[in-house]
């Protein structure tokens, strides 16, 4: 089957090494530490088991999804990848460095995807010698159960490249979606304002924290309320999506909450802090 290179074996890494290899890809998954693959094999084990215990795969494909990873701590492991689909940490700089060292490394057919949530795929691009070739392909978390894939188009992606990826990602089982390179691009143009709305609501007294949550799943069949939703995205993550939409659309309408800079400043991140909105044990 078709070689599949995933960098970055945290959160997002492991889950979409997870999906490739349970729809037959051999799939390399690289990250800097071997420590960090360990972890990465062993989420993904324990969600195999969660997955088989719904019945949603049986014991034969639980071992063979397994199979069909292989840890490697260097990023020329994903020179004879057909697709390198890049999961490090969102930071411009080394999202760079990795595109132009696997522009280096990679044969020249490969695609470059990046799952980046709000990092510009038309600058990826531009630090390659293929920016036809560069893609962005937006999981989900968690990428096993969410079924959505924003599939965005840089600037210079051809159609070939665009079709290749879009077609892959319905045999992952999953319901690509095809959108332009804009700051936060749908999903976190749409989502983040909206969370930073809920904080406004909080910080001007409109209403308390559960009601603001409750009127958003009562009231508009949200499974979780924003202020909860927050919290489990990472304050800290929130603020940077909402930086990178006022800088980049540079309309005042996405300035972020004073609120939410005050909890980051404090450390208050959300549930990976065990306090943001709420508190958590
Ligand atoms: P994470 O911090 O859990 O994992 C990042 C991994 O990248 C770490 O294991 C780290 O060791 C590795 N890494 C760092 N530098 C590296 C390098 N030079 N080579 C190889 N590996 C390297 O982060 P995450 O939450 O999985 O996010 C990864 C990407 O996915 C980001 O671009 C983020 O914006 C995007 N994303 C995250 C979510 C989410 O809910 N967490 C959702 C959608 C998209």
């Amino acid at each position: 089957m078709e070689k599949i290179a995933v960098i970055g074996a945290g959160t997002m890494g492991n889950g979409i090494a997870h999906v490739f290899a349970q729809f037959e890809y051999d799939v390399t998954l690289i990250d800097i530490d071997q420590k960090i693959l360990d972890r990465a094999l062993t989420t993904i084990e324990k969600n195999l088991n969660r997955q088989l215990k719904k019945r949603g795969i049986s014991e034969d494909q639980l071992k063979a999804t397994l199979g069909r990873i292989t840890p490697k701590t260097e990023i020329e492991q994903a020179a004879d990848a057909v697709i390198v689909v890049e999961a490090v940490i969102e930071n411009d700089e080394i999202k760079k460095n990795i595109f132009k060292k696997l522009d280096e490394v990679c044969a020249p057919k490969t695609i470059l995807a990046s799952n980046t949530s709000s990092i510009s795929i038309t600058e990826l691009a531009a630090v390659t010698k293929r920016p036809d070739k560069v893609i962005g392909m937006h999981f989900m978390n968690p990428v096993p159960v969410m079924e959505l894939v924003e599939i965005i188009r840089g600037l210079a992606t051809s159609e070939e490249t665009f079709k290749t990826i879009f077609e892959i990602a319905k045999t992952l089982n999953k319901t690509p979606v095809e959108v332009n390179d804009y700051p936060g691009f749908v999903s976190n143009r749409v989502l983040m304002p909206m969370i930073n709305e809920a904080i406004y609501c909080l910080m001007e007294g409109v209403a308390d924290k559960e009601a603001i949550d409750t009127v958003m799943k009562l009231g508009m069949n949200h499974p979780m309320g924003p202020l909860t939703l927050a919290d489990f995205i990472g304050l800290d993550v929130c603020l940077h999506i909402m930086n990178v939409l006022y800088q980049g659309l540079g309309d005042p309408k996405y300035r972020p909450c004073p609120l939410l800079k005050k909890m980051v400043a404090a450390g208050h991140l959300g549930r990976k802090t065990k306090k943001g909105f709420y508190t958590y044990e």
